[in-house]
């Protein structure tokens, strides 16, 4: 999950390169940073600056040097606390080899103890040094140095995932490979000088002219030329790939903060994802990537959505779309728990992946888990190229342009944006939904941006609805029906960047059990929109009052009659939002909701783009 950069080439300020690249990759952990490189004319030794902290604290300690060459890492704890000494690089006994790792070495435990036999000493708690050591036993082997060999004859010896780029003193180069976890290698324009990240962004500044490697293979790059080889030493040809985004698109511009940044941007992404497959004159819906003939569709007899996190909520609200829309019967799964328990599966089962960044460990784990098993399998991505758009059969890209802030947001609509439209072309070709009905939709759907965009107007309110509310402990999310999985999301937002503890539940459950918590330090969140289920949310939002318990509720604009319940009551607030179609509310609530989540954390004086333990794209299972 941690983000490793590394440069070599015809610049003698590599060492600047890799720290620039870095904080670049922040997002993708940031418990600790470090880099490892050669100074140029000393080349028999490698020199380390690494610690605790954010990359641009770390990189106070490094004073600037000539180097042409350089290798660096910013960390997400899995294995040993957050501390100096459990930073990447890693280093070999001799102090001739440095390591940067991003996953696991699951067999850790009994490598370190064949290597301590051997005599290796071990200084750090992480699982990534016995990369080092294992590299160095395989080293300068018979006199001949040749660190690709080493490493590849290393790797062979690891299981878990890994993506790892490796220097040595004794040799002008730099080597990477991968299993499970993401490595992209970047061609300098003149081909003079390349870099390695494990996400495009660091790349940007850069050059936009890419090769991702494959798990299995290994990379060599020197100061002018690089080779790709397989596990077998063979080489192999790959095509360059172009990034499609630009700089900009990654850049936070005006906005205080990434976050902010990729809320506002919404209206402008849904009608991207909508771009040329919502055809408003037909009335109809159409996705060129999922390429499936009309037999294959009405063949499916049922749908499992795998995914983690908020493409979990996602994919939520996706099961209430095909159910509805296309009558195809559907589940969703922890794609955590999917794997491991022996999900059935058949033909006639089309496995959707949902993942933001195309690189979620335990969503890829799963997908390969239903393609043994036979099913058909689609995946709805937002970064083109990565590893679940490779492997998925079928696809459906988001377009949602790069999302840096640690909790996602513009990335859960293009997903829903992109349900939306899956399930209305699902939905047309099985015949589950009139062309008059579906042209409703297909209008309404067209005027949503808009509609996003009025509440994005107004996002004042909820600031001061968040100056508010921001200093309870703790928060109960309700909604119903297609605003369930919203409550999940918006409670899950409020947890992750403002550490507010909060639950989601489904309105009807909480004469269940959770009603039990109300009481006046207990506020409810009730999206209470003119929906199919708006008065039952209403009655359990009077339930929620009788109680003194506080509340928020997302209504439609206009609804009288919540205001009477509020009448003379200014302990209560609304947010209100503009009217749609029932189906289409989810893209108006969840706005909202990432909006006061927002405002609460910076109130808070959370790091909003950075929240503490968390980091983007979950790469280890
Ligand atoms: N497992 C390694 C560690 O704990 C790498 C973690 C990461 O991917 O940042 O150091």
């Amino acid at each position: 999950m941690c983000g490793i950069s590394a440069y070599i080439g015809k610049e003698n300020n590599a060492a600047e390169i890799v720290f620039n690249m870095l904080s670049r990759l922040e997002y993708r952990g940031y418990d600790s940073a470090g880099i490892a490189y050669v100074k140029e004319g000393k080349q028999d030794k490698i020199f380390v600056v690494k610690d605790k902290g954010m990359v641009e604290d770390v990189k106070k300690q490094y004073t600037p040097e000539h180097s042409d060459l350089c290798i660096g890492h910013t960390r997400w704890a899995t294995h040993g606390e957050s501390s100096k000494i459990n930073a990447h690089p890693h280093l070999d006994c001799k102090q001739e080899i440095a390591v940067v790792h991003n996953g696991i070495i699951e067999n850790y435990v009994s490598l370190k103890e064949i290597l301590e036999e051997k005599g290796h000493k071990f200084i750090s708690a992480t699982d990534s040094e016995v990369l080092s050591h294992l590299i160095e036993e395989f080293y300068n082997k018979d006199d001949v140095l040749n660190l690709e060999e080493a490493i590849r004859q290393a790797i062979a010896l690891l299981r878990g995932s890994y993506g790892i780029a490796v220097i040595s003193s004794k040799e002008e180069k730099i080597v990477a490979a991968r299993l499970g976890s993401p490595i992209i290698i970047g061609i300098g324009k003149d081909e003079d000088e390349y870099f390695i990240s494990s996400d495009t962004n660091a790349l940007l500044p850069y050059t936009n002219s890419t090769i991702p490697l494959n798990d299995g293979e290994i990379a060599i790059l020197t100061k002018n030329d690089y080779k790709i080889i397989n596990k077998d030493a063979l080489p192999v040809q790959k095509k360059i790939e172009k990034i499609l985004h630009d700089l900009q698109s990654a850049e936070k511009g005006e906005y205080a903060h990434y976050m902010l940044k990729e809320i506002f941007e919404q209206p402008r992404v849904i009608n991207e994802t909508m771009r040329g497959r919502l055809r408003l004159e037909e009335g109809i819906a159409k996705l060129g990537g999922v390429r499936m003939k009309k037999e294959e569709i009405r063949n499916i007899n049922r749908i499992v959505f795998i995914a983690c996190g908020t493409s979990l909520h996602a994919g939520m609200l996706g099961k209430y779309l095909m159910e509805e829309i296309a009558r195809i019967p559907t589940e969703v799964e922890y794609a955590s728990e999917f794997k491991y328990k022996f999900p059935v599966i058949d033909k006639g089962t089309l496995v959707i992946a949902i993942s933001q960044s195309g690189e979620t460990a335990d969503t890829i784990a799963s997908l390969r888990e239903a393609k043994e098993r036979g099913a058909n399998t689609l995946g709805i991505v937002n970064v083109v190229g990565s590893t679940i758009a490779r492997e998925a059969e079928k696809g459906v890209y988001v377009y949602a342009g790069p999302e840096i802030g640690v909790a996602s947001t513009k990335a859960f609509t293009a997903q829903i944006t992109a349900l939306y439209l899956l399930s209305m072309y699902f939905g047309r070709i099985r015949n589950t939904i009139s062309g008059f009905a579906l042209r409703e939709l297909v209008e309404e759907f067209a005027r949503i941006p808009g509609k996003v965009s009025k509440i994005l107007d107004d996002a004042d309110v909820i600031k001061d609805i968040a100056d508010e509310f921001y200093n309870y402990g703790d928060f109960l999310y309700l909604g119903r029906g297609y605003n369930f999985p919203i409550a999940l999301e918006g409670a899950l937002k409020l947890k992750e960047i403002s550490y507010i503890h909060a639950e989601g539940y489904p309105a009807g459950e909480m004469k269940h059990g959770p009603i039990a918590m109300i009481d006046e330090n207990f506020p409810t969140m009730a999206i209470l929109v003119k929906d199919n289920v708006y008065n039952k949310i209403m009655s359990n939002v009077e339930e929620i009052k009788a109680r003194h318990g506080r509340f928020i509720a997302i209504i439609t604009e206009g609804d009288e009659e919540v205001k009477k319940i509020l009448k003379g009551d200014d302990k209560n607030k609304v947010i209100s939002v503009p009217k749609t179609h029932p189906l289409f509310y989810p893209f108006l609530t969840v706005v909202p909701l990432q909006l006061f989540a927002y405002f609460c954390a910076l109130k808070l004086g959370r790091n909003v783009d950075k929240p503490r333990n968390l980091a983007k794209s979950v790469t280890v299972e």
